[in-house]
């Protein structure tokens, strides 16, 4: 029986007025709308569409959004500069500087500058951090998309098997402990993994996000596994494809992930969420003191 199609795009709409609603909501109970701020510097055509893309979903779910746009020779001060005054604007409940950032402004510093309840991106250390044992914090959008698409599929995380390929700190490892405090065993690869194919044919809920067209083919799936495909990949042909042989593997899978159309659209849909958590969090913190 072929795989039945995850389909990440129409989960991510529903998600999408569903944060809306509490948009609204937000702004009935609180006088002003969740606001998001996007500072994009450069201007990367990649990095152009993605923050364009970011900007109109918030405007469709009533968040506010702000894009700064800085110039690719700003200096490092600047930019921390820009994000110290956001830190400290009670109308920016999210900010987001868009990666990658130009050589010569070291991405680490920038991360670590945001104030951890505004980091939408969840990649501040300390949120990281609070991931890795288990406490409540602004989790990334991609992997955040995964859990919440696994999640509407009713895939059972415990006690199953899950092969992350991929270790990357935005996608891969956060996944991996997402999955880890879900109940699944998890398996983490690499590229220095040796024998990729051994480790992949153990997964019930097969993820790769490598990056690499064409890498997980039918022969490394286990038939009726979920596979989902973090992959973006542009071919020559200009076609976007993700890691896994779509054609093959929706042959032996039990469920599986399209690209486009899979976890991409999550992701997007992840930023509004987290912008809104973030939003409420602070407001009852507040109403608290
Ligand atoms: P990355 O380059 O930071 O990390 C890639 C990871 O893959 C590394 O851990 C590397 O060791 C591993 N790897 C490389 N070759 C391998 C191999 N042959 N076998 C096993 N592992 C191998 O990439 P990233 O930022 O994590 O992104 C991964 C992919 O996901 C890219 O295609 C990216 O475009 C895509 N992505 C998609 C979304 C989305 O919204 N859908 C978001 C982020 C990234």
């Amino acid at each position: 029986m072929p795989a039945q199609f995850i389909d990440g795009k129409s989960l991510a709409e529903t998600l999408r007025q569903q944060v809306g609603d509490r948009a609204k909501r937000f702004l009935s109970q609180h006088g002003r709308a969740p606001g998001l701020t996007v500072i994009l510097v450069g201007n990367n055509p990649a990095s152009e569409v993605y923050v364009r893309h970011k900007v109109t979903a918030c405007e469709k779910a009533s968040i506010v959004s702000e894009l700064i746009r800085l110039d690719a020779s700003c200096s490092t001060e600047a930019l921390l500069q820009t994000i110290r005054s956001l830190n400290a604007n009670p109308n920016v409940d999210g900010i987001l500087v868009q990666l990658p950032l130009p050589g010569h402004i070291p991405e680490k510093t920038i991360i670590e500058a945001i104030s951890p309840n505004k980091d939408v991106d969840g990649f501040h250390p300390v949120n990281a951090g609070a991931l890795f044992t288990g406490q409540p914090c602004l989790k990334p959008c991609t992997p955040l998309g995964v859990m919440v698409m696994l999640d509407h599929q009713k895939t059972p995380l415990r006690a199953a098997e899950a092969v992350v390929v991929g270790a990357s700190n935005i996608v891969g490892k956060p996944l991996a402990m997402m999955l880890l405090q879900a109940g699944a065993t998890v398996t983490i690869c690499n590229s220095k993994t040796q024998n990729l194919e051994e480790k992949t044919r153990r997964a019930d809920i097969l993820i790769a996000a490598v990056g690499r067209p064409g890498l997980i083919t039918a022969e490394m799936v286990k038939p009726g596994a979920v596979v989902i495909d973090v992959g973006i990949n542009r071919l020559a042909s200009g076609k976007l494809v993700g890691d896994v042989d779509f054609e093959n593997v929706a042959r032996v899978a039990k469920a599986i992930t399209p690209v486009p159309g899979g976890v991409g659209p999550m992701t997007i849909a992840m930023l509004l969420q987290n912008t809104l958590d973030a939003a409420e969090s602070v407001a009852h913190a507040q109403s608290l003191t």
